[in-house]
């Protein structure tokens, strides 16, 4: 395959600019578009839910920077695509052809209030960041409504500020995604940082208009100054409707980040890696697969074979001041090896050993390199004595 005449990237963010990057370091001298829906440009989001809702001076740290990409930049979203004329179009009536399409959208921010019902808070992007710091600086009380990594480093951040704060799931905190073993570990942690927990026995519905409270399933109802959703995302896939690529769960990969079109590649937040057999689609909406289906997308684009997985199993969380970085397969069932340290002093390495060999290892409060905890991951400990 010959490089493409043009490379168009939709979605000026972690994964688009990757992928810009990412072209011009295999060596692409020719024309890339990449059509942005926000005016701030390009920006981390891992900081809005740490610093970014404790210090303003943080907001100008977040850029990722577009030096020396050679990008052609349109801020403004794209409303339409055409993979059979190779052209998508822009909210603001531009045509851009392509001969290569990278789609980068991302998610927003799901959403549980009823139509028409105001004051929902969420937390996506630098905006709703900046809308909830000013909240929280005169917020008597709080409820965060879900108990994942989100949810949890909303509530960090209302407790670090002395505001009593309530997070409402149907699962205890974290305990899809980390187990038991460490689900109970950070609630425990949460609670003496003031964090209260309450289980509900399904979905919570939000309240009032504007929203101030919630009602759980068995008529239980909280109200207070402030309620937070952070109750997942939705893939941004609005614009690609009518072309076939995209379903509820965004737009399906495989490990070379094609889609079912040729000619047409995906990469970050917007995708699921389609499975096949006994394994099932999946969604992974993580910094570090971001970064790595970028890559793979540009390679892709100029017919090169991905160097690296379109799923990378690294990723990081924030709580109660303490960082929780994680290498390896989850959920994490059962109980861990110790390494190193003790999770009881808030500062430990964790194993849990998987049947291949390999392992999942957590570095709960201790500064590890990733490549450290990826050589750990690659080996199996023994189990603690
Ligand atoms: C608050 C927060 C904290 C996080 N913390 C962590 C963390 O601690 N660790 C971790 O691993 N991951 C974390 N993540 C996840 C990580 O930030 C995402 O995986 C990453 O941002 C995905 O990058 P992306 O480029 O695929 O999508 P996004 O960052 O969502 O960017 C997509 C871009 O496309 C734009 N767009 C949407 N529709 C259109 C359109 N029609 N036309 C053009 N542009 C469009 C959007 O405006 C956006 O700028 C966090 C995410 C959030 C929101």
């Amino acid at each position: 395959m010959s490089a493409p005449r043009s490379v168009l990237i939709a979605g000026e963010s972690l994964a688009g600019i990757t992928a810009a990057r990412h072209l011009r370091t295999l060596g692409y001298a020719g024309p890339v578009t990449l059509v942005g829906a926000e005016e701030h440009g390009a920006y981390s989001r891992p900081p809005l839910s740490k610093v970014i809702l404790r210090d303003p001076s943080a907001d100008q740290t977040l850029g990722l920077v577009l030096d020396g990409l050679d990008a052609d930049v349109i801020r403004s979203p794209a409303v339409a695509a055409d993979t059979r004329q190779n052209a998508v179009t822009t909210a603001d009536g531009r045509q851009i052809g392509y001969d290569a399409l990278i789609i980068a959208t991302g998610a927003d921010a799901r959403r549980l209030a009823a139509p028409g019902q105001r004051g929902e808070l969420v937390l996506r992007t630098l905006d709703d960041a900046r809308l909830l710091r000013a909240r929280l600086a005169d917020a008597g009380s709080a409820i965060v409504v879900g108990a994942g990594f989100l949810g949890m480093e909303v509530a960090s951040a209302c407790a670090a500020r002395g505001i009593p704060v309530t997070v409402v799931d149907a699962d205890p905190p974290l305990q899809r995604i980390l187990g038991d073993y460490l689900s109970a570990e950070i609630t425990a942690r949460a609670a003496r940082h003031g964090t209260r927990f309450v289980q509900a026995t399904g979905f919570a519905t939000l309240t009032g208009d504007p929203v101030n409270g919630v009602a759980l399933p068995d008529g239980t109802e909280l109200t207070a100054d402030l309620v937070v959703t952070c109750a997942g995302e939705v893939p941004c896939v609005g614009w690609l409707t009518g072309t076939g690529l995209a379903g509820r769960l965004g737009v399906g990969i495989d490990h070379a980040c094609t889609t079912s079109v040729p000619g047409v590649f995906a990469a970050g937040d917007i995708t699921y890696l389609r499975g096949h057999g006994t394994r099932p689609d999946r969604r992974a909406p993580f910094w570090s697969n971001a970064v790595a289906q970028g890559r793979i997308a540009a390679a892709s684009a100029l017919g090169l074979p991905p160097s690296e997985s379109a799923q990378d199993d690294y990723f990081w969380t924030e709580v109660t001041g303490v960082t929780v970085k994680i290498v390896g397969r989850l959920p994490l069932l059962g109980e861990p090896t110790t390494a190193q340290g003790s999770v009881a002093d808030g500062r430990a390495v964790l194993s849990w050993s998987h049947a291949d060999g390999t392992s999942t290892v957590v570095a709960y409060g201790l500064r590890k390199p990733v490549a450290a905890l990826r050589a750990l991951a690659a080996t199996s400990l023994p189990p603690s004595p």
